[in-house]
């Protein structure tokens, strides 16, 4: 029992870790050839690690047996373990304590910044700067590598339609397009060129799959979705990042079809590690190898494990199933070793590639942990990413930007003061009441007078992770002070939206609106004062009909991160010109959702004529969004022309479109030029319109470049029902624009 089958090596265990001669493949090979069973399993372990290492051994209960697993050699992985003296600690015992020294891989939910937050990855989706996303998870992977992490359970590349579902703050919205390039663009930012550089961490595409189209917005809810979307929404960017060379994935809470994502072989080893040829492994979701139990999958613990290790799952997060039953499974026949040696090899090879083995405690310095956490480059990093984030959503009679001198200036909302809220969800390394507020950014703009009055809480009492946020729904007593000095200012700045704490993990919300009392506060302003700037922060789409009916102005602030109040004075003030377009749509009204550009027509897509009623609509409500996809203002504008198609399908197999920007007003500005993509009839129906390409350009006053795409058979074609990729010849529209309502388009056919 736990002897290895395959032949050991003669290689002593330092050769193997540090030889020069040896490649990864060889060294992986020689190491699991001089493991024991038991020992393959603990690689295949991780635990959490949220004790004091360093302090007091726990005397009994889980931490106890968890210390006891790490000295035998039976924990591959630790998450939550952070800062370099905590992470030193653990990766000591298993370097020095274990019999083999595998070194640990430490994990952790680098989602957006570390210690110095970046805005949330939603907010940085709609900068669609591919750049300056690549180059915030450049500087987040490095803080954090400096603090003893070697790997980062992100990018979230899943696609949601649905705001009600509180993890859309962590994704890049409701296009797989941009979805994926997004996530390609994050996974190059935290895994650089060479992931034995210092610097770099391994990354992990999540959650595998399906979790975005959880059924009503609910979180971890039932997901039951038609092969069409599989393959042309929910797959696309993971395949994207796969073909990337991401290191790992994780699987999923939810089931899809009435499998458990966890224990899912389709995913896993048929399209992921077999048809995508990942080589890389797979780690389950928090305890998801024994959620299979309630969702009615497996029978008990030990089924379970048997069936997530089967399907292709690689290491157990936190469940504990793996390290108490693989053993048994093996020695029972019902799991093969030969799938164990798999998951191990894939483990070590990234531990490997990662030059653990060459040094494990690399990431472990205390002097660059002080340098780099913090430091100037990372806060620049964050605050040029804050600024590309903002999207401008409405700006009538140039109410924006500010005039920077003699005006009175009413800023009003609890969001305004807060240091807190900013930081959005998964901040978990970042010191609490760290952001610069709204209130401090503008403070540094001194020529005008400001005055604050909150006008009402917005949360009851500060709201901590994991606890639920806690409304204030009744508490209107500082709605007169607040009314006062809005009477008497020249602009109203109304700082409303969400609480940053209230989207994210299991915090899906039924209602889109402002919460609490905020509405009655932005109306009760309104009547004595029409001039206002409503700046929002939010996790997630919100549906402001009202204001958008009522209010001059509106910017979309989401949560900012560290540099937050310094981004938005900055464009409220003019000195940075928004540019950013919403990676999702805004309803109108909760009742829209899910709502979405990409929509598949129907067989009445259009009011037959007046008055009857037989098209697919609502008799109360427009199919209108509020905000589209694609969509954000600038203080300049720009002319769209001369869309020219030039097919050369026949010869080489693409069709370039060229088309001309100009800057037509006063400014200079950036303009995210977008092309849509429309499939006429075809195998298996087309969406009304699909991103296919987008390109960032700066133009200065009346200025105009020449934009040109080439789309190939990756923009022109789809998958069909049974996930192959297909062109097929017809009829195609493209459209071009600042939004996905671009209206400048032209026909051609394949
Ligand atoms: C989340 C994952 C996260 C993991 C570890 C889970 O609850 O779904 O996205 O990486 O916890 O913190």
């Amino acid at each position: 029992i736990g002897c290895n089958s395959n032949k050991e090596t003669s290689l002593s265990l330092d050769e193997i870790k540090t030889s020069k001669s040896l490649s990864i493949d060889q060294k992986v090979e020689a190491l699991l050839s001089k493991m024991t069973l038991e020992e393959k399993v603990g690689q295949m372990n991780q635990y959490n690690g949220f004790w004091d290492v360093t302090g007091p051994a726990p005397t009994e209960g889980e931490a106890e047996k968890k210390y006891e697993h790490l000295r035998k050699g039976y924990v591959g992985s630790m998450i939550n373990v952070k800062g370099v003296k905590d992470v030193m600690a653990v990766q000591k015992i298993a370097v020095e304590e274990t019999r083999l020294g595998i070194p640990l891989i430490i994990g952790f939910d680098l989602i957006h910044g570390y210690k110095t937050v970046s805005p949330i990855p939603l907010a940085e989706a709609a900068s669609w700067d591919l750049e300056a996303i690549e180059h915030s998870a450049k500087i987040a992977a490095a803080e954090a590598a400096a603090s003893g992490i070697n790997w980062t359970f992100a990018p979230m590349v899943d696609i949601s339609r649905d705001a009600r579902w509180g993890r859309v703050m962590e994704g890049a919205g409701e296009d797989p397009f941009l979805g994926a390039k997004i996530g390609v663009a994050r996974v190059n930012g935290f895994q650089g060129k060479d992931l034995s550089d210092p610097n770099t961490i391994a990354a992990c595409a999540k959650h595998f799959a399906g979790y975005g189209f959880a059924e009503s917005g609910k979180d971890y809810n039932t997901v039951d979705v038609g092969t069409s979307t599989l393959h042309n929404v929910i797959l696309p960017p993971f395949k994207a990042v796969s073909d990337a060379g991401i290191k790992t994935f994780m699987n999923s809470f939810n089931e899809l079809n009435g499998i458990p994502a966890t224990g899912n072989s389709f995913f896993q080893r048929d399209i992921l590690k077999n048809e995508w040829d990942f080589d890389g492994f797979i780690v389950s979701d928090w305890g998801s190898v024994a959620e299979m139990i309630p969702h009615g999958y497996a029978k008990d613990g030990k089924e379970a494990a048997k069936l997530a290790v089967n399907s292709g799952s690689d290491m157990d997060m936190e469940s504990y199933l793996y390290v108490a039953h693989l053993v048994n499974l093996v020695n029972e026949g019902a799991v093969k070793e030969s799938d164990i040696d798999d998951a191990v090899k894939r483990i070590l090879k990234v531990k490997f590639e990662l030059g653990l083995f060459d040094d494990p405690y690399k990431y472990c310095n205390q002097q660059r942990e002080k340098v780099v956490i913090g430091s100037k480059e990372a806060n620049d990093a964050v605050l040029d990413m804050a600024k590309k984030s903002i999207v401008l959503l409405k700006n009538e009679n140039n109410l924006l930007p500010l005039k920077k001198e003699g005006q009175k200036i009413a800023v009003i909302g609890a969001l305004a003061s807060d240091k807190s809220s900013p930081l959005g969800n998964w901040r978990l390394a970042a010191d609490q009441n760290t952001a610069v507020s709204l209130l401090e950014g503008l403070e540094q703009y001194p020529n005008n007078t400001i005055t604050f009055s909150k006008g009402a809480d917005l949360v009851l009492e500060e709201a901590s992770f994991p606890m639920e946020v806690k409304i204030n729904t009744s508490d209107t007593s500082g709605f007169a002070q607040a009314i006062n000095v809005a009477k008497s200012a020249d602009v109203v700045i109304l700082a409303l939206g969400e609480h940053g704490m209230q989207s994210g993990e299991g915090r899906s919300r039924a209602n889109l609106d402002l919460p609490g009392v905020q509405q009655q506060l932005l109306e009760a302003v309104y009547k004595v004062n029409k001039n206002i700037v409503l700046v929002l922060q939010t996790g997630r789409p919100l549906a402001i009909e009202w204001a958008d009916n009522h209010i001059p102005a509106i910017i979309n602030a989401w949560h900012l991160g560290t540099q937050s109040g310094n981004a938005i004075a900055q464009v409220l003030y003019g000195d940075y010109n928004p540019s950013g377009k919403l990676p999702m749509t805004f309803p109108r009204n909760v009742n829209q959702v899910p709502i979405y550009y990409n929509y598949k027509n129907t067989g009445r897509p259009n009011l037959p004529g007046p008055n009857l009623v037989f098209w697919s609509h609502y008799t109360d409500q427009t199919n209108l969004p509020l905000y589209p996809f694609g969509y954000g203002l600038s203080y300049t504008n720009f002319d769209y022309k001369n869309l020219v198609v030039d097919n050369t399908y026949a010869i080489d197999q693409t069709v370039k479109v060229t088309l001309q920007v100009t800057n037509t007003g006063q400014v200079k500005g950036k303009e995210v030029v977008q092309l849509y993509l429309r499939d006429l009839f075809a195998s298996v129906t087309r969406p009304v319109r699909e991103l296919k390409g987008f390109e960032l350009v700066e133009l200065e006053p009346n200025q105009t470049k020449t934009i040109t795409f080439t789309l190939s058979n990756d923009q022109l074609g789809f998958y069909d029902n049974n996930g192959k990729f297909k062109v097929e010849n017809g009829d195609f529209e493209v459209f071009v624009g600042g939004s996905s309502l671009a209206n400048l388009s032209k026909a051609f056919k394949l």
